[in-house]
């Protein structure tokens, strides 16, 4: 029998083929578009705070996902930490978080000087677990005149922050009815599912507000950047304001109402964004077609499962995932490096949150799928490019 390690190499060599160059985990595409707008934002000078593209770039992300509104800032984490202010968190809240997840969604909460409460896992779509949350807040909250209440710790519950995780979708209508029984807004990390729908409608419009990220590894980049999703009119002025100094509109004078922050998407990102926008379909369709590929080379392996999407979603693979069957970290990592030896980057998914520093004495509940998923998740190429390429 073929070890494991040279199965999974295997199965992604037949997808990727053979390459002189180390192939990427994820890579930016650009264009003539890209260089041409970029170049217009150059020529006219406006850069920075002022310019016409932050608005085209807002209104092509509200146009596409579907969300009435759209506020780009400067990047996914600012995103996050304002929609929670938003939302109502205030210091010393906690606020439902999934441990599976990239550091940002824990240290938005953590910005807003609020504690995470780390949730576990679905297995199947990898994201906070509805069925595991219900049962968590069923034990550990408590109604009070001031709102739910963590009955271990005596804070407030405030928030649950779902991440759809490498852009499969969280089971928004079991997570949402979870949400309503306790009366706890949603706000969704949305960072990694620009693309993704579930159930038809794309992800970041379920909750009261959704956050998306523009980094440079994810499905689309403008360098930096991220924005709020939402579609309430009044938590969408307020989120412009709150991230542009709270300067009252006036030709000349300098009034500023609040103390608010400078998170505002500069003008030569929100170019380069709207360029890449144009191109998100075919991004999608592409990364769809290297994932049909990757579920096919493992199709018939009981030893390697590919994560395929859930049913009646759509996924936008931003990263294509594999589970061992084994759930052992030196299996783990042995995969890993027979992977990264042959050029293909590949990674474990993050250190699971409650297990950083930072976070070590943060509320949690039993974490054990979450926990089993880190020891046998490996992220394998996801580049749009790759998807017709045997390289
Ligand atoms: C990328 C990402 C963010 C935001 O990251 P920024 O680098 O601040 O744009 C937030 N949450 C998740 C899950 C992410 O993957």
């Amino acid at each position: 029998m073929k070890n494991l390690e040279q199965l999974v190499l295997d199965g992604v060599r037949d997808v990727l083929g053979t390459s002189a160059s180390r192939i990427a985990l994820h890579e930016p595409e650009f264009g003539a578009t890209e260089a041409a707008l970029v170049q217009d934002c150059l020529d006219s000078t406006f850069v920075s705070t002022v310019g016409e593209y932050v608005e085209r770039f807002e209104g092509m992300l509200a146009a596409y996902t579907g969300a009435k509104h759209a506020v780009a800032v400067v990047n996914g984490t600012a995103a996050l930490q304002v929609a929670l202010e938003l939302a109502g968190v205030q210091p010393g809240d906690e606020v439902l978080v999934p441990t599976l997840s990239f550091v940002a969604t824990a240290n938005a909460v953590a910005h807003c000087r609020a504690v995470p409460h780390f949730v576990d896992s679905d297995f199947d779509s990898m994201g906070m677990g509805p069925g595991v949350l219900g049962e968590h807040l069923a034990t550990i909250a408590e109604r009070t005149p001031q709102g739910i209440r963590n009955r271990r710790t005596g804070r407030r519950l405030a928030a649950i922050v779902p991440m759809h995780a490498f852009g499969h979708p969280v089971d928004m209508a079991a997570l949402l009815a979870v949400a309503e029984r306790y009366g706890l807004p949603v706000i969704e990390d949305a960072a990694e599912s620009l693309g993704s729908t579930y159930h038809g409608r794309h992800m970041g419009t379920f909750g009261v507000m959704g956050t998306l990220s523009f980094n440079g590894n994810k499905i689309v980049t403008t360098g930096g950047g991220g924005a709020i999703l939402t579609n309430c009119a009044e938590l969408a002025l307020r989120a412009k304001h709150v991230t542009t100094t709270a300067k009252r509109a006036h030709r000349w004078e300098f009034f500023h109402d609040e103390v608010a922050w400078n998170y505002r998407l500069p003008n030569l990102n929100a170019a380069l964004g709207c360029a890449q926008m144009e191109r998100l379909p075919d991004f999608v369709e592409r990364k769809r077609a290297l994932a049909k590929r990757y579920q096919a080379a493992f199709a018939d392996q009981p030893r390697v499962h590919f994560v395929a999407e859930p049913a009646r979603c759509r996924s936008n693979y931003w990263l294509n995932t594999v589970r061992l069957d084994a759930v052992d970290v030196t299996v783990r990592d042995r995969v890993l490096a027979t992977l990264n030896d042959a050029g293909y980057q590949s990674r474990p998914v993050w250190t699971l949150l409650h297990e950083l520093p930072m976070f070590a004495e943060s509320p949690r509940a039993p974490l054990p799928v979450a926990t089993r998923l880190a020891a046998s998740l490996i992220n394998l190429p996801s580049s749009a490019k790759l998807a017709n390429s045997r390289i």
